[in-house]
């Protein structure tokens, strides 16, 4: 038996030292708390998400403040703004290089769903070629939304686990796949 297996079973020993919780919920829980965000900002939404990211709403308290302009060094992309299709693919490629598990944040009504550009150069949603986990409604979403979002994220993280996540992963990008053939990469 390793060292992962005795320290996946809260209640064994180890030496003289006890094992109080499981390693999975601890590391879960330790990355819950430090959600590095990628903030692509088109738009507006992108100077709402500064605001949520200043003192007065202290994005810090959740351990998501350092943004990362790295996409190897963050842990969520943020997607604030208008995505037209000559950006999609860079902004997939950006999602590609991300360190799994990675997460993905639709801020605002743009993000989400075009929102009020129904033209034929707007992608009228992120979710046709990225697996989107949280939706912020808005035009723009106040900071409370964000910061909403947010917490509900770090309680996917904390529960969902690395296989569950898998799945997750594996079949929404066989939706997007099968649904939207001519946007997508793999
Ligand atoms: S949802 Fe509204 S605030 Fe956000 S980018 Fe679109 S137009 Fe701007």
């Amino acid at each position: 038996m390793g060292l992962t297996d005795i320290l996946r079973k809260p209640g064994e020993t180890l030496g003289d030292m006890a094992q109080v919780a499981n390693l999975d919920a601890m590391v879960n829980w330790g990355q819950s708390y430090s959600l590095w965000p990628y903030p692509f900002a088109t738009a507006c939404c992108g100077i709402e998400f500064m605001g949520t990211a200043c003192s007065d709403n202290d994005i810090a308290r959740f351990g998501a403040e350092r943004p990362s302009f790295s996409p190897r060094q963050a842990d969520m992309i943020l997607v604030l703004g208008t995505i037209t299709y000559k950006m999609a693919p860079v902004l997939r490629e950006i999602y590609d290089q991300l360190s799994e598990p990675k997460y993905v944040v639709s801020v605002g009504a743009c993000a989400s769903s075009g929102g009020m550009f129904d033209t034929y150069g707007v992608v009228q949603g992120i979710d046709r070629f990225l697996p989107v986990d949280i939706y912020i409604p808005g035009c723009p979403p106040r900071p409370e939304a964000i910061m909403d979002a947010l917490i509900r994220l770090q309680e996917k993280v904390k529960t969902q686990g690395l296989e569950a996540r898998r799945t997750e992963i594996k079949r929404k990008i066989e939706e997007i796949n099968e649904r939207n053939r001519p946007l997508i990469v793999r």
